[in-house]
């Protein structure tokens, strides 16, 4: 990966300095319920304003699609906001033309403003060179620190840092330096965890990682569609029989490329896809008709622990089994803690995130253990997917 600019050749003081952020926070009540997207975003904005920077941001919220509404608006935002920088934060009620430069025409160097919704507008989520113009008439400077937003090419996330001066902020910056060192750049051999439900929302992945990682280890429900496809009896188990065929593929794909697949050598099956439902631990050979394999069993937990040992780097996205389930989160937990815990003694890079995984390391206790863990969603799973972010791109130096 080509080097990206940062704020450390940004020039910010007195430039009106446009921020494009993740502030799609969850509400309740018209009040902020987590702050955990605020919080990640303070280092940049207190940078820029100690430097001098107006910081004028730019952030959508949840999915609008008529236009403006209350529902939808980031005014709420706006007052926790300032409650976590513990200085005030103006609002314009539109994102450009006169309310936005009326408002941006106050601020003195080092004042925070918010921009309504850009999602208002429907030109953003088409990359409308309109919008794009009127936005960046607001700034002379452009700064990203919305990973989370950065694989989509909209009007906020890629067409203006084409227009100013475009720089990453300091958790983009984070983001991506993590994501290099365990995919772009790692130090080997490097592991990949996929687990989850289903092969099919990850065959890109799949095919990605075995391209790149020397162990591909498997887990989840989709971990039986890659059982049944060696010829194993999976019972009852989550399986998509139609994708069986595409498992061999992946198959040969990591033989060829030399990535070794590490498949479960035993279960955890029950009978009921329930809490608590009795359960007792078999061969992967030895599935009944009547059986669900709902998780890992020891002996696979094992196999994947030694693999962890021998690596120097892993990506993990998607739980071994049905960890909301317990004791279906037995697997899981276990090698979370063993991952946190080679982490910790310096032995492994960790890198984890997508979908469910942060609830199944917050559900282990590790989330704060790995090296990083990314909230990203959609982004961090195109990213392991190999996909080329445009409002990453924008930011190459
Ligand atoms: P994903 O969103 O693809 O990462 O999938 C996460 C979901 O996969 C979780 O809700 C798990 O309960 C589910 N899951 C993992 N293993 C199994 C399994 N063996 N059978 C059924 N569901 C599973």
């Amino acid at each position: 990966m080509s080097a990206f600019r940062t704020l450390d050749s940004a020039e910010l003081k007195g430039k009106r300095v446009l921020v494009r952020v993740d502030l799609n926070v969850p509400m309740e009540n018209g009040k902020v319920s987590d702050a955990t997207r605020i919080d990640r975003i303070l280092p940049t904005l207190n940078e820029i304003s100690g430097k001098g920077g107006k910081v004028i941001l730019l952030a959508h919220f949840g999915r609008p699609k008529n236009g403006p509404d209350e529902a939808n608006s980031l005014k709420p935002v706006a007052a926790a906001l300032a409650e976590r920088l513990g200085k005030p934060v103006a609002f314009a009620n539109d994102c450009i033309g006169a309310p936005a430069a009326a408002a941006i025409v106050k601020m003195a160097d080092g004042d925070i403003l918010l921009l309504e919704n850009t999602r208002f507008h429907k030109g953003e989520e088409k990359n409308d060179p309109a919008i794009v113009d009127a936005l960046a008439e607001l700034g002379d400077v452009y700064v990203n620190d919305a990973f989370s937003a950065a694989h989509r090419a909209h009007a906020s996330t890629e067409g203006v840092a084409k227009k100013l001066p475009a720089y990453a902020g300091r958790t983009m910056q984070a983001e991506i330096e993590a994501l290099s060192k365990a995919l772009e750049n790692p130090a080997r051999p490097v592991a990949a965890v996929v687990g989850g439900a289903k092969v099919s929302t990850k065959l890109e992945l799949l095919g990605n990682l075995t391209k790149k990682v020397d162990f591909l280890i498997i887990g989840g429900g989709m971990a039986n569609t890659f059982l049944a496809a060696q010829g194993k009896k999976v019972g009852k188990s989550l399986c998509e029989h139609d994708l069986l065929d595409t498992a061999r593929e992946i198959l040969k794909t990591a033989a060829e490329n030399k990535c070794q697949i590490v498949l479960p050598v035993d279960a955890v099956v029950a009978q009921e896809f329930k809490a608590h439902a009795p359960s007792h631990v078999i061969s992967v050979d030895h599935v009944g008709d009547a059986d669900m394999i709902l998780d890992a069993g020891p002996k696979s937990v094992s196999e994947v622990e030694s693999v962890l040992t021998a690596c120097k780097t892993l990506v993990w996205n998607g739980p071994f089994g049905a960890f909301e389930l317990e004791p279906f989160d037995a697997a899981t937990n276990a090698v979370a803690r063993f991952a946190a815990r080679l982490t910790g003694e310096g032995k492994l890079l960790s890198v984890a995130g997508g979908g469910d995984t942060v609830a199944a390391l917050n559900h282990a206790g590790v989330a704060e253990k790995f090296t990083y863990v990314s909230t990203a969603g959609g982004a961090f799973l195109e990213w392991m997917e190999g996909k080329v972010l445009p409002g990453v791109e924008a930011l190459r130096a």
